[in-house]
């Protein structure tokens, strides 16, 4: 059901269709990838309580009658902590505003902090920016939302405002036609059904991600890894079978729990992600282990660049 990337050459001559980028930037835990799969209708982009959840720039895909919008979600601009991994996150984010077409700049309905504004201070002047208030939920009152809306709007030239609840659906489907005046007149780059340029692959190692963030929290050590062994249709089955690697002993222990029950969540947890994502059954194997240094490794780290 997700393909793998494909540009579709000469398949769309017709020329009254509308197709561009649109990067999805923001500080980290605003709420970006839980936009983005509420935009394309699918979840593809993990997201989690715990920031830094995205490391990879992700494209989510959405066709409607004549328009593309292909969406790239980007891992949050860290300014706390630099480090080697940290300025990849950050190169990749600026990398990502350069030839696009639009920019949704989300925030955090009711906070605005330095970390918002240094990802506003990278965003080209003359560039579209739609302003999108996230989280409105959050929100008490709407004398709190319109004395937000003041105080962000006179921050930069911004193209129109959004607010919207992206993990209850609220206001969401508002973004498209705000979008369409800076969809250029272009043929589709990707076929119509597709949700994503990353491969199946990719997404069941992001979906096992997920769960470690979600499963492990604050225990969750960042270097660690998820490898894909095998990824095999077999029948009416998918066959998955995995590797997480970890630095240390001690971390193989937090990740299998007592008895083996939290890998076991984590386990039919993302089976059921995949099982919807690929529309079909799925058997999962995963195993637990120790490697230590391979975090270091500059393979390791050069698959963060793009
Ligand atoms: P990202 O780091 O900007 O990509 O943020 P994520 O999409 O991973 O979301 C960070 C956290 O915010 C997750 O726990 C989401 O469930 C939560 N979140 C996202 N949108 C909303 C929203 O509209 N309201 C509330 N209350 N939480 C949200
Ligand atoms: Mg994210």
């Amino acid at each position: 059901m997700v393909e793998r990337k494909k540009v579709v050459e000469e398949k769309n001559s017709n020329s009254s269709n509308h197709c561009g980028f649109i990067a999805i930037i923001g500080r980290p835990n605003v709420g970006k990838s839980t936009l983005m799969n509420h935009l394309i209708g699918q979840k593809i982009s993990i997201t989690s309580r715990k920031p830094q959840t995205t490391q990879h720039k992700i494209n989510g895909i959405y066709t409607k009658d004549n328009y593309q919008y292909i969406f790239i979600d980007t891992p949050g601009f860290q300014t706390r902590y630099i480090n080697k991994f940290n300025l990849i996150l950050n190169q990749s984010v600026i990398n990502s505003l350069e030839a696009v077409n639009a920019i949704l700049f989300v925030v955090e309905a009711g906070i605005f902090n330095e970390g918002d504004n240094n990802v506003l201070s990278l965003l080209p002047t003359e560039s579209n920016v739609i302003l999108v208030i996230n989280k409105e939920d959050k929100l008490k009152s709407k004398y709190e939302l319109s004395q937000f809306l003041d105080k962000v709007k006179g921050k930069f030239n911004f193209k129109e405002t959004v607010v919207v609840s992206a993990k209850f659906h609220g206001g969401v489907t508002n973004i498209y036609s705000l979008l369409n005046p800076y969809l250029p007149n272009e043929h589709f780059l990707y076929e119509t059904s597709q949700l994503t340029d990353k491969s199946n692959i990719f997404l069941a190692q992001e979906i096992i991600r997920e769960k470690l963030f979600r499963y492990i929290g604050e225990e969750l050590p960042y270097n660690i890894a998820v490898m894909i062994d095998e990824f095999k249709y077999d029948n009416n089955l998918i066959k998955i079978l995995a590797t997480i690697l970890v630095e240390k002993e001690s971390y193989k222990g937090i990740i299998i729990g007592k008895n083996g029950e939290k890998l076991k969540k984590m386990l039919t947890q993302s089976r059921i992600d995949m099982e919807n994502l690929y529309n079909s059954k799925v058997f999962l194997q995963v195993w637990v282990k120790v490697k230590s240094g391979f975090s270091s490794n500059v393979q390791y780290i050069e698959q963060f660049k793009y």
